[in-house]
């Protein structure tokens, strides 16, 4: 197993690390990175693996089911070439400075490059304190481990940048967490996952640096970031290098956010602490997806009162942050202007994306001026009727050349939680369905035109109760639904009619159920 990953750790090689190596809590001045060890659990048991990321690593099938696999990626046993370390960064937390966070429960492992030349960091969610620990203990428990380990690799085959998980294990250790920190706190089980990206690096690791006064080693940072993160920015001059990393951060935070709007994903956490540099989903807490379409829901009750990760707000949030990156690197900057210039593209390029995604997603080739009147009142159909977001694009999709007689809506099956709000708007959403049908494009025969619509309104995402169900099993003792999961959403745009169980609308009893509708950054 050793021999088939080659590590070339260039993240602590080429940048400072902290010279104290102990493992007390302290804040860590003038290094990027501290050494920290994963402390070894009682016993690491494989729960779940993704076979792609795997197979990307260069793991085989008998790697993984050897004892050895659960070991490393349970933080027990470490390969060589592995210099484990966590990484310095702050952040802003709802809108307020935070100071250092840093990786409190995260380690990384080291960078491996596989034989297609990818590099691919490794990084343990759940192996123990570090430096960055604060009062916390370091650990993870096995509801938030499963949410993250699923959730990534539904994002993935969403087609949503995200960082992967290669695995989950379980600790056969508890871990105390007061879920609602409402004063009922009690062990739970804990588990720890391996994520995989090609960068960890956060706003948050180049905002601690300057709220710190440390010009020097944000300088480094930043052009190590472009160095090996975004080598395609080959530029000779330093400034214009500089001003085109952050126009391109701008630009693949505005695609990576109008994903997260098609899917109806909600992060629930946009700390500028989690958000990647390389525009990825990052740090999967309490983020939820959309069931009935709500434009003002935020799954996480930490939230509740601002609603300041709203979905709706997402797309300003990010900006926000992207603001606060901004600052964090305007001294590199000669002036403000390529900054400045950078966020007006993250505008310009999400509304353009955002147009693009919306057409799409409502069958339209071309943004007519009438294309954009139907998608208005298409959403403005699925928020005031509490429809299903998922289940309504994909019934567009299905719905026939010709229109039979009758009531058009029927035609859209159970995408409504409201069935009075839905009666008391039927003959709206007939004429809506009629007349979105008679924008299509003639030449578009029904086929390509459903093909079209299905590759991008996916059939399944990781409904919250579904999360919710494979975490109360896997807690008494059976993994398998995690397992279905991941099968399952491997496929997501696929119609996959032996599992129409996981498209279905969110039961009645998940509306307020806790780990359905409310989420804690408790994990
Ligand atoms: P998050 O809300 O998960 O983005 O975490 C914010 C900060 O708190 C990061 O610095 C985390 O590393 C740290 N943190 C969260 N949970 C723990 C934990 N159980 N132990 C240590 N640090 C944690
Ligand atoms: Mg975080």
């Amino acid at each position: 197993m050793e021999s088939r990953l080659r590590f070339d750790n260039r993240f602590i090689r080429e940048l400072p690390g902290d010279t104290d190596r102990s493992p007390r809590r302290r804040q860590v001045l003038h290094a990027c990175w501290t050494p920290a060890f994963p402390t070894p659990v009682a016993a690491p048991q494989l729960l779940a693996h993704s076979p792609e990321v795997a197979a990307q690593l260069g793991f085989t099938e008998s790697d993984i089911a050897s004892p050895d696999f659960a070991a490393v990626v349970g933080g027990n046993q470490l390969i060589d070439g592995m210099v484990p370390y966590a990484a310095c960064y702050g952040g802003h937390q709802f809108g307020n400075w935070a100071g250092q966070l840093g990786d409190g429960r995260a380690i990384s492992l080291g960078e491996v490059v596989n034989d297609a030349g990818e590099r691919l960091e490794l990084q343990l969610k759940g192996a123990g304190p570090t430096p960055f620990s604060r009062t916390a203990d370091g650990r993870a428990v096995l509801r938030s481990s499963i949410r993250e380990f699923l959730c990534s690799e539904a994002m993935h085959h969403l087609g949503v940048p995200t960082t992967r998980a290669l695995s989950l294990v379980t600790t056969g250790e508890g871990v105390m967490r007061d879920m609602f920190y409402d004063g009922n706190a009690h062990l739970e089980p804990g588990a720890v996952v391996c994520r995989v990206a090609p960068s960890f690096i956060r706003f948050g690791n180049f905002e601690i640096l300057t709220s710190r006064g440390d010009l020097d080693l944000l300088r480094q940072l930043v052009d190590f970031t472009i160095a090996r993160d975004f080598p395609q920015l080959a530029h000779d001059d330093v400034d214009a290098r500089r001003a085109a990393w952050f126009r391109e951060v701008c630009e693949r935070t505005a695609v990576m956010i109008v994903h997260w709007m098609r899917v109806g994903f909600v992060h629930g956490v946009m700390n500028t602490d989690n958000m990647s540099i390389l525009g990825l989903t990052i740090d999967y807490g309490p983020y939820g997806w959309l069931d009935e379409y709500d434009p003002e829901w935020t799954p996480n009750t930490t939230d509740a009162g601002g609603r300041r990760y709203r979905y709706g707000q997402q797309p300003a949030v990010a900006q926000w942050n992207l603001v606060q990156l901004a600052n964090a690197i305007a001294p590199l900057f000669p002036t403000n202007d390529a900054l400045q210039s950078g966020l007006d593209r993250y505008v310009e390029r999400y509304r353009d994306e955002f147009a693009r995604m919306t057409c799409a997603k409502f069958g339209f080739e071309e943004n007519t001026d009438a294309a954009q009147a139907i998608i208005e009142e298409g959403y403005a159909l699925l928020q005031e009727c509490q429809l299903d977001h998922t289940r309504f694009f994909r019934a567009l999709g299905d719905l026939p050349d010709m229109l039979p007689d009758g009531s058009p809506a029927t035609l859209l099956g159970d995408v409504s939680y409201d069935d009075v709000q839905f009666e008391s708007h039927r003959a709206r959403i007939d004429l809506f369905v009629q007349t979105w049908h008679a924008s299509l494009p003639t030449h578009d025969a029904h086929a390509a035109r459903r093909a079209r619509m299905h590759a991008v309104n996916p059939r399944f995402v990781f409904r919250n109760y579904l999360a919710q169900q494979a975490i109360e099993l896997a807690e008494s003792g059976d993994p398998s639904m995690i397992h279905t999961l991941l099968t399952v959403l491997r496929r997501p745009y696929d119609e996959q009619p032996a599992h129409a169980e996981f498209a279905a609308r969110r039961p009645e009893w998940a509306r307020h159920k806790a780990g359905c509708s409310m989420l804690s950054c408790s994990s």
